[in-house]
Formats: C-alpha cells, structure tokens, sequence
C-alpha cells in the first residue's frame, strides 16, 4: 500500500464556521443548531423547504435555546406546516419538543426505530422508502439509507434533483459508522444507490451544500474501499488488534479522534465479517 495515499477524503469539521441563517435556493434556506463539536462541525444544518407561508422544517438539530430564536427569525411571519426528519439521533430530532411547544403538535414524519424515537414525543406519522411528502414548491421524495443509522432516510428534492442527505454525506470529513445501528455493508449499498440518483447538489445535515455531488460520493466510496485495503493488509501481516491498527492507520490525526477511528476499524472488521472474509476470536480479528 506504500504507493497509495493514506486517505481519500481530506480535511474535517474542525473549524469549519458557517452562517447562522443561510439561502441556499428559491425553496431551501438554513438554521444552524447551535451545537457546533468535533462531530456536528458548525452544528446541524436544519432546513426550512417550501415556497409558501407554511414551509416544512427537514431535522430539528438537539432542542438547545439558542436555536429557537434563529429559527423565528428566519422564518419572519411564516410559521411551520410539519417536521421531517432523517434519523433518530439526538442531534437531528432533538429539537422536536422544543419546536412543538413553540408552534403546536406538527406532524412528525420519520421512519420508526423502535426505541430511538422518544426524543420525538408521541405523534410520529411513520414514513418508509419511497413514500412522497409535499410542500408547496417543494417535492420531497424519501430514500431508505441505512449505515449511519438503520432508520435514515435521504430526501430527493425533485425540483433540483438535490439530495438531502442527512449524516449520510457530509459537507466536509466523512460520517461515522456507530456500534449501534450502524453497519457499514448497508452504508456502502447506500452510497452506491445514491450515486445511481445522478443527483446534481447535496444538502447535508453538517457543512456546506456539495456542488460536485457524484465525485464527492465516489470519493466516500473510494476512502472507505481504501481503508478495507489497508484493515485486510494489516490482517495479512498478523496485526489482529483494533488498537494497534488504529494507531499504524491514523498517525496523521489527532489523538482525541482515535476513538472514533477505532469505530470506525471496526465497522471495517463487522463488514468483512458479515462477508466471511474475517473471523473474531478472543478480541483478535484475522482473516477467514
Ligand atoms: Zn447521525
């Protein structure tokens, strides 16, 4: 692997600021969440869609005060119609009770995960793959894309074949594959039926709009197929712990992410498990 670079995706979301309140078409403007971190960056995007007096609010960010304000203000007179969300972690449907106090029990739409969905309350209107939700200017179709999480849903925004695509894709960096309901097998399938949209721009939930949106998707495919590379050379070599692969792997990150990174080798480990090219024995991994 000596003549390969050591990653695809460059850069983080680390530093990366953004504006508060942003226009990014005629029917999509931005709030930031006001949760800015390692993993959010500038905080999550959430979306208000529509051309009318009623838009629709895509994600809801974690509920924090300071959002609320942000959100009025963009808003101006119009008030929201109902609320969409893609997955259920804290940081995308953690707004809901905030913004149901505020504007009165909006419709709810997300795809269930048993167990997850508290933070939502009690009126989600269930939603699965393929199901369509419109908004005047604004038709949003939804994508099953499990991965980052077993209920995500990627949106196609058919006026600008644009893709929301929630913790899926992000504006900078790349997503994290988490223990619980992640799994990398399904996250690789999702990109490539993301790919098979030929959508033209991606809105994600952190950083900014994706203008070259199928080379930034061949690329997260391409980092991912680098890392299996790198995991299944290590295994060759007789390197069987998830720590020292870590540290041989990401010597050019900092420190604090090697938790993270030690995540994401192993959803490396899950997929080739779950294709019987690797085996778990006692806490150290080889090849089958
Ligand atoms: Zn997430």
């Amino acid at each position: 692997m000596t003549d390969r670079p050591g990653r695809i995706v460059q850069g983080n979301m680390i530093g990366l600021s953004m504006p508060d309140i942003d226009r990014w078409s005629d029917r999509v403007e931005t709030v930031l969440g006001q949760n800015p971190g390692p993993f959010t960056g500038p905080g999550t995007n959430t979306y208000i869609v529509g051309t009318s007096s009623n838009p629709l609010l895509l994600d809801t960010a974690q509920g924090l005060e300071a959002y609320l304000p942000l959100l009025k203000k963009a808003l101006g007179g119009r008030t929201l119609s109902e609320i969409v969300l893609t997955h259920a972690h804290p940081d995308h449907i953690g707004g809901c009770p905030q913004l149901c106090s505020e504007f009165g029990a909006l419709p709810i739409r997300k795809r269930p995960w048993t167990g997850m969905d508290d933070k939502a309350g009690d009126h989600i209107a269930p939603i699965d793959h393929g199901d369509v939700i419109r908004t005047e200017g604004a038709t949003l179709e939804a994508i099953h894309t499990p991965g980052h999480a077993e209920d995500h849903l990627c949106y196609l925004l058919r006026e600008e074949r644009a893709i929301f695509t929630g913790d899926v894709v992000l504006g900078a960096g790349t997503t994290v594959i988490p223990e619980h309901g992640g799994d990398l097998l399904d996250y690789m399938d999702s990109l490539r039926h993301l790919l098979g949209l030929e959508p033209e721009v991606l809105y994600p939930a952190h950083g900014p709009a994706i203008r070259d949106a199928s080379g930034r998707i061949r690329e997260y495919i391409a980092h991912r197929e680098l890392r299996e590379d790198q995991i299944v050379d290590l295994l060759q070599r007789g390197v069987s712990d998830v720590t020292q692969m870590v540290e041989m792997m990401y010597a050019d990150v900092p420190k604090f992410l090697h938790p993270a990174a030690g995540t994401s080798v192993r959803s490396h480990l899950r997929k080739l498990e779950r294709e019987n090219r690797a085996t778990l024995d006692s806490d150290r991994w080889s090849l089958s």
